[in-house]
């Protein structure tokens, strides 16, 4: 018997992780949420025909493409980690940008995108909202709200936010920016790929939340997806309605690895934070290093900001040289190692190291760094394994004749 005398403990976000999307899937007895294929959905009768319209913003088998179980399991797992009501699962974390993005804005808006945005959502708004009638204003990531709010116009119906941003790290002052964006009317959507868990986006005052599955949540480099999580019925309507409208859709397969993704999702997390930070603070101690971009890091930007609003890290952050090293011996340094694979993307096992120097937009003046930067993905492998290794990069950075 349960002890009713007992106080109720809220579950753990292991714990919650475990059990998240499960209830009422079991079939024949096996742990895991079954794997459902389908573009047709056969009705009982003609009045289900009928009612099926009606359901479209549940979960509700009506066709194919509306999502069926599989989705749902997942969209449930992530609605539970995002601390949101509802979530769209999407095939890619761009589909993810693009698709509120288009559910929230119209012809004749104004919409406010940080300048340390993950780059094609910069392309997204430069070219494609651009030719429908929306206009964009960068503004820099760090701004207080008193440094935003001239950039608001009548028509400023939606500030978007990313934190820390794509490559160089910025810590955003979400809560201060969001009441700012709600005193004018506007929503306000932030990628969430960096903070997962450790940030809870609608604690914060944000309205829609993005996450790339493909990095931590998926884990493994090997599937592509995205979610957008809301918070309120009027906000799930039109996203839904945007996302049915426009077909995205993603792989039930997808769907299923990033469910088996999930449930390990806690422990490599935290494996990978520590390892993170213990290399991250190795390279702040470098000679050859100028800066270290982690926001969990003493002494690093926007660490303030981190602390207060962040339960933890995960393990992709930014390394600024000092300014006497060249692209060229960076380029050299990074194809030198042994266990850092070059390449887009993050989040999975691997660990990853990429030159990002040439590669970062920016047009409202934030972002200047005095020397070339590299970002890093710290994977599972042991972290003194990666430091050696790196120890033997920077000797070929040093080495370099310029
Ligand atoms: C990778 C990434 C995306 C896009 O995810 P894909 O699944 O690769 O399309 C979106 N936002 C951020 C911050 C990312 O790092």
């Amino acid at each position: 018997m349960p002890d009713d005398s007992a106080p109720a403990r809220t579950p753990g976000f292991s714990t919650r992780l475990s059990h998240a999307g499960r209830a009422g899937t079991h079939v024949h007895g096996f742990v895991n949420p079954p794997l459902h294929r389908g573009s047709t959905v056969l009705y009982p009768d003609m009045q289900a025909r009928k009612d099926a319209g009606a359901h479209r913003l549940e979960q509700h088998l009506i066709y194919g493409v509306l999502g069926g179980p599989t989705h749902w399991a997942l969209e449930n797992v992530i609605a539970e980690i995002e601390g949101g009501t509802r979530c769209q699962i999407v095939g890619s974390g761009l589909a993810a940008v693009t698709t509120p993005l288009l559910a929230f804005l119209k012809a004749g808006e104004h919409c406010l995108m940080p300048d340390s945005v993950y780059g094609p959502a910069r392309g997204f708004c430069d070219n494609f909202l651009k030719n429908y009638g929306v206009e964009t204003t960068y503004y820099d990531p760090c701004c207080t709200a008193a440094e935003l709010e001239p950039l608001f116009r009548p028509n400023t119906t939606l500030l978007y936010t990313e934190s820390p941003g794509s490559h160089t790290f910025e810590v955003q002052d979400i809560p201060a920016l969001a009441a700012l964006a709600h005193a004018r009317g506007a929503k306000v959507l932030m990628d969430n790929t960096w903070g997962i868990h450790f940030f809870q986006p609608f604690r914060h005052g944000v309205d829609v939340s993005i996450q790339a599955l493909t990095k931590y949540v998926v884990g493994h480099s090997d599937v592509l997806l995205g979610s957008v999580t809301t918070n309120s019925d009027a906000d799930w309507e039109r996203l839904r309605t945007a996302a049915m409208q426009l077909g995205q859709y993603a792989s039930p397969d997808d769907c299923w690895l990033a469910l088996r993704g999930v449930r390990t999702m806690a422990v490599r997390l935290a494996h990978q934070m520590q390892s993170g930070i213990t290399v991250a603070a190795w390279l702040a101690g470098r000679p050859e290093v100028a800066q270290v971009l982690h926001p969990a890091l003493p002494g690093a930007p926007g660490h303030a900001i981190w602390k207060r609003d962040f339960t933890g890290a995960c393990s992709l952050f930014g390394v600024v040289f000092q300014p006497r090293f060249s692209q060229a011996a960076v380029h050299a340094m990074v194809e030198s190692l042994a266990l850092f694979g070059m390449g887009a993307s993050w989040g999975g096992y691997e660990s990853l190291a990429l030159p990002t120097t040439g590669f970062i937009t920016r047009t409202a003046g934030s972002g200047a760094f005095p020397g070339q930067v590299m970002r890093l993905h710290i994977g599972l492998e042991d972290p003194a394994d990666l430091i050696a290794d790196l120890e033997r990069a920077l000797a070929v950075l040093r080495a370099h004749p310029g």
